[in-house]
């Protein structure tokens, strides 16, 4: 690889955050540390601080500031804590912030990165889903790229011919399934938290675990792909390929279709956009195709993965739905991990506030923190009475 690279990684302490530091820590002449965030959890923090020699750790939660200042001192790691000095972290300038936070809570630093004018690396599909024609406008007049982690983004950014889009007619993006691809309604309707979290082929965050078992992760990514590809929605199509082997693929004029394949480890997209426009080396398994033998395709069924259809009715409509449907998405997943409301509700509740709330179209982030807010407060209210 070439020059050194300077790095932030927001939300250090998740799946794909400790995914980018064990890469950074394999390759430490490629890339400089310069802050590491997370929400609350003081050890992963210290720990992965200590080890990168990063030179600042950022707590989200204040009131465990004193205890990762105990649990840096002496290393030299410097200290802040709060929503504001992640911001302010995200915007010191390195040359790529690796945006991992989960949730809408990724938008002010990912939008502070953008001022900041570094490459962005995204993984935080909830900020673009929610305020992505800010942000791709922002990065835009910055001059910022936004490069896609999440696998299938990355899979057609590889495929995608970005001097010449012209010439293509399809994207099309692969879903596994999730665990419950063979499940009737009937049976996912008693699914337990530890039961919707068990991928078959990818180990993740809670969060987009349950988005997966719904299948609202592939209509979110719907909505990210529509930003960062720009095709008419018409032209983004969704094929359950329950290997999880070809991560997504792009169909061109001619009828030329181009995938790219990779084994189901997160190190690989992270890899390919770190080392960007270079290649760097990885751990990661290699294909066997002849050991995988069979690679299958099928139709989506959004009768029983009801939250496809609402996230693809959101994109369509576009303005303040894909704000409100993630906003009620994160709302009713919270709740059913936190075993306040059953499986089959999550889509039920999200479909619930996108009817009786339909504001106008934001215009500038704060009408996005407005809108996020009020389905928040609507979804809250809806699974009360529901519960009541
Ligand atoms: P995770 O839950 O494992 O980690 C989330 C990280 O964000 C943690 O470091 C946490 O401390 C931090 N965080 C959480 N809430 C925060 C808040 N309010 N303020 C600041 N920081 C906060 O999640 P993950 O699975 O690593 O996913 C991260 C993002 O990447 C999500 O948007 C997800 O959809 C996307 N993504 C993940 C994967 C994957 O394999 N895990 C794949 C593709 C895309
Ligand atoms: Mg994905």
């Amino acid at each position: 690889m070439s020059a050194r690279k300077s790095l932030t990684i927001l939300g250090a302490t998740g799946s794909v955050g400790q995914s980018t530091l064990d890469l950074a820590m394999r390759n430490p002449d490629a890339f400089e540390i310069v802050a590491l965030t997370a929400h609350c959890d003081v050890e992963g923090l210290a720990d992965a601080a200590r080890k990168t020699r990063a030179k600042q750790a950022v707590i989200g939660n204040v009131d465990r500031k004193a205890a990762l200042e105990e649990a840096l001192a002496g290393s030299g790691v410097a200290v802040s804590a709060g929503a504001e000095a992640i911001c302010d972290a995200a915007g010191a300038g390195a040359d790529l912030v690796m945006a991992a936070i989960v949730g809408a809570a990724g938008i002010r630093p990912v939008m502070a990165a953008i001022e900041a004018g570094s490459t962005i690396a995204l993984a935080n599909k909830e900020s673009l889903v929610s305020a992505g024609s800010l942000m791709t406008e922002a990065a835009r007049k910055k001059g910022v790229t936004i490069l896609p982690v999440d696998s299938e983004h990355n899979a057609i950014f590889q495929c995608f011919d970005h001097d010449r889009p012209e010439g293509i007619s399809s994207i099309i993006l692969t879903a596994s399934g999730g665990p419950f691809r063979e499940w009737t309604r009937e049976q996912m309707r008693s699914v337990t938290p530890e039961r919707a979290v068990q991928h078959p082929n990818w180990s993740m965050g809670a969060k987009i675990s349950i988005d997966s078992a719904t299948l609202m992760n592939k209509g979110l990514e719907l909505i990210e792909a529509k930003h960062l590809f720009g095709l008419p929605a018409e032209d983004f199509r969704i094929v359950v390929h329950r290997q999880s082997v070809i991560h997504s693929l792009v169909e061109y004029r001619d009828g030329s279709v181009l995938a790219q394949l990779g084994s189901p480890d997160m190190r690989i997209p992270i890899a390919h956009i770190l080392a960007w426009p270079d290649r760097m080396e990885t751990p990661c398994e290699r294909l066997n195709l002849a050991e995988i033998g069979r690679l299958d395709f099928e139709e989506p069924d959004t009768e029983r993965f009801p939250a496809l259809a609402l996230a693809r009715a959101a994109m369509e409509a576009g303005g303040a739905r894909p704000a409100i449907l993630n906003a009620a998405n994160e709302e009713a997943v919270a709740a059913f991990l936190a075993g306040r409301i059953g499986f089959l509700d999550i889509a039920m509740i999200v479909e619930a506030v996108l009817d009786v709330y339909d504001p106008g179209s934001p215009q500038q982030l704060d009408d996005i923190f407005a809108i996020d807010g009020a389905a928040r407060a609507y979804a809250q209210d809806l699974m009360e009475k529901q519960a009541a």
